[in-house]
């Protein structure tokens, strides 16, 4: 299809109108980040001047940037709680948003353990829309002919719950698949996936994988791109097919749909879809039953020009394994978002992982970012005026992420570290950096320093009838299995060797951490299968001694040398593992529910 010439685009040819439509809205929003952002924060301020929380700060009505930044507070979370917690209380009245808070997003950053409840209100799902609308126009100037067949993504609802007054809480992306927005969106011949929605919106995670590891099978040479939201989920569904080809390709064979899925909506939607096909379960079962799964996923999806999915911050550990399943097709890592909000896109999706950089849109919210000194071990914002506006950020400097949203957030620190590399037009691009005090991350869990070390703890009181403690510890995130887990390395001291703890006692020391966790950790071990059983290496006594020569070998001071709490470096590895004397495996799945103990 010819394409409008006065709608061509500086960032290259759109692939049609839509296209040109979309690229055209990202420069002009681009080219007039700071008016767009001064209109953001008018129309908050306005529209909020009302509630609850904007009335605390006197703004008499003012929507202006220099009188609001005077007189808010920037906050976190915890700052928020009591607010929030009326909110899921019931309290309907305008606390912090004049739209009614219409559920609430279940973060993976946590608080005291449980997920955080993230107010947002119906036309968020629009904006939210908007940014995935600007996806595939920016990725078809790299990849063309994206409309000559289809994606296989593995997208996934998750359980949701309702809070004591009645509101749904659930994460954002099953709220998005759930609603009309995805559910009924228009045919888009660039954006077709194989997976059934039936099969998206089951929510027992079995079927769902089973239903859309099959339909991606069976259009394999359809399939152009292949995706998951983070890595890890995309390494699960490699996984998944290594334990279930089996079946998969007697269904392929047979036409008939492996009885374990038994969701109603699934049989109907794939009586209609599976037919007999042998020669396809022959391939399929030919390549699974190989003993090298390197490249497997060009070699069952031979078509596939890239793989769709996260590899930034924390999953970056994962980009060693995916180009050993993937023979290195390019990793594309399309966007950067949030429970609180989207934040915005990569306009160069193709470049390699370590040059990623997300292009905030103005539009989306309103942008403040707090300096980051990387050396500093405290973040306390105690000159909020410090903050910069988004067109104002400055290339190499390093700054957290402050959010003011439609939905009532209020100069909220995000949490995210991040990086200015450059800008297109006027809007910031950023290299995300890192989140503040995540130790170990395997999925979306995030653990920090302290819930380790209370997990250590409640672990280490089992220990005490043996007269036996631990006197120090360090982690490490173990991804060479999938799914991945968390090793925990103990040096334990051991006083009467003669009633030291047995290996059953240390394996429920396993236990007893995971249970300490937060809800995201026990929730990714128990519903989605995310996480593996946590591992405790018990090492010589003497080992974290060596540790700290070793660190001072290479440049540690002395006196300010303080044990790692996580470790990732190589040799550092190799030498605690080299003292391992015993390891034990949690013998059992923690407590998880969907509803929250608070
Ligand atoms: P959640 O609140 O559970 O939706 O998680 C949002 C967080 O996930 C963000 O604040 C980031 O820390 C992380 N995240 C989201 N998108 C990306 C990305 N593209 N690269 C790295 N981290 C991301």
């Amino acid at each position: 299809m010819a394409v409008d010439s006065s709608l061509s685009s500086p960032l290259g040819p759109p692939a049609c109108e839509k296209d040109a439509k979309a690229l055209q809205f990202i420069e002009e929003i681009s080219r007039n980040a700071d008016s767009v952002q001064e209109r953001v924060l008018a129309e908050i301020l306005s529209r909020n001047c009302q509630t609850e929380y904007l009335r605390r700060f006197k703004l008499n009505g003012a929507t202006d940037r220099d009188t609001f930044k005077s007189k808010l507070s920037v906050i976190t979370y915890e700052d928020l709680q009591p607010e929030i917690q009326r909110i899921a209380n019931g309290d309907r009245s305008a606390i912090l948003s004049a739209n009614p808070i219409s559920e609430f997003l279940t973060s993976s950053g946590t608080s005291a353990g449980e997920r955080k409840l993230m107010p947002t209100i119906k036309e968020e799902l629009d904006r939210r829309q908007l940014l995935y609308s600007l996806l595939m126009p920016v990725m078809n100037l790299y990849v063309p002919g994206l409309d000559k067949g289809k994606g296989l993504y593995f997208l996934f609802v998750k359980s949701e719950t309702r809070t004591p007054g009645g509101l749904l809480a659930r994460p954002v992306l099953t709220s998005y698949y759930k609603s009309d927005h995805f559910k009924t969106r228009p045919y888009d011949p660039y954006n077709v996936y194989t997976s059934p929605n039936e099969a998206i919106l089951c929510p027992d995670s079995f079927q769902s994988m089973y239903t859309q590891m099959l339909c991606g099978l069976q259009e394999r040479q359809q399939v152009l791109r292949v995706g998951a939201v983070f890595a890890s989920g995309l390494l699960r569904a490699i996984r998944f097919l290594q334990l279930n080809w089996q079946q998969l390709t007697l269904d392929i064979e047979t036409g008939a749909l492996n009885p374990k899925v038994i969701d109603p909506s699934i049989r109907e939607c794939m009586a209609k879809f599976l037919k007999p096909n042998p020669e396809l379960a022959e391939f399929v079962r030919q390549e699974c039953s190989k003993d090298s799964w390197e490249g497997i996923i060009t070699r069952i999806w031979p078509n596939t020009k890239y793989l769709d999915v996260i590899v930034t911050g924390a999953m970056a550990q994962y980009i060693p394994t995916l180009d050993y399943y993937s023979g290195g097709l390019p990793l594309a890592c399309t966007m950067y978002a949030s429970s609180e909000c989207y934040f915005g896109l990569n306009l160069n999706p193709m470049c390699k992982p370590s040059e990623v950089s997300y292009t905030i849109m103005p539009n989306m919210a309103y942008f403040e970012f707090l300096p980051h000194e990387p050396n500093s071990a405290s973040l306390t914002p105690d000159s909020p005026s410090k903050l910069v506006d988004l067109v104002d950020v400055e290339v190499g400097k390093e700054y957290e992420l402050v959010i003011t949203t439609y939905a009532g957030l209020c100069r909220y620190r995000v949490g995210d570290i991040l990086r200015v590399t450059g800008f297109h037009n006027s809007a910031p691009q950023f290299h995300f950096v890192r989140r503040k005090n995540v130790l170990l991350s395997i999925d979306s869990d995030k653990t920090d320093e302290a819930e380790l070390q209370k997990a250590v703890e409640n672990a280490s009181h089992l220990l005490r009838e043996f007269n036996t403690s631990v006197v120090e510890y360090t982690s490490y995130a173990d991804t060479a299995t999938i799914p991945g887990h968390y090793v925990i390395y103990w040096e334990l001291l051991v006083k009467d060797s003669a009633n030291a703890p047995s290996d059953e006692v240390l394996k429920q020391c396993c236990l007893a951490m995971e249970e300490s966790l937060n809800s995201v950790y026990r929730q990714g071990r128990v519903a989605d299968n995310a996480i593996g059983p946590l591992e405790i290496r018990v090492v010589k006594s003497g080992t974290f001694e060596e540790l700290m020569d070793y660190a001072i070998s290479r440049g540690a001071s002395i006196n300010q040398y303080k044990v790692p709490r996580c470790v990732n470096f190589t040799p550092i590895m190799e030498l605690l593992d080299s003292r391992v004397v015993s390891a034990y495996f949690s013998p059992a799945l923690p407590h998880w529910t969907p509803e929250r103990r608070r």
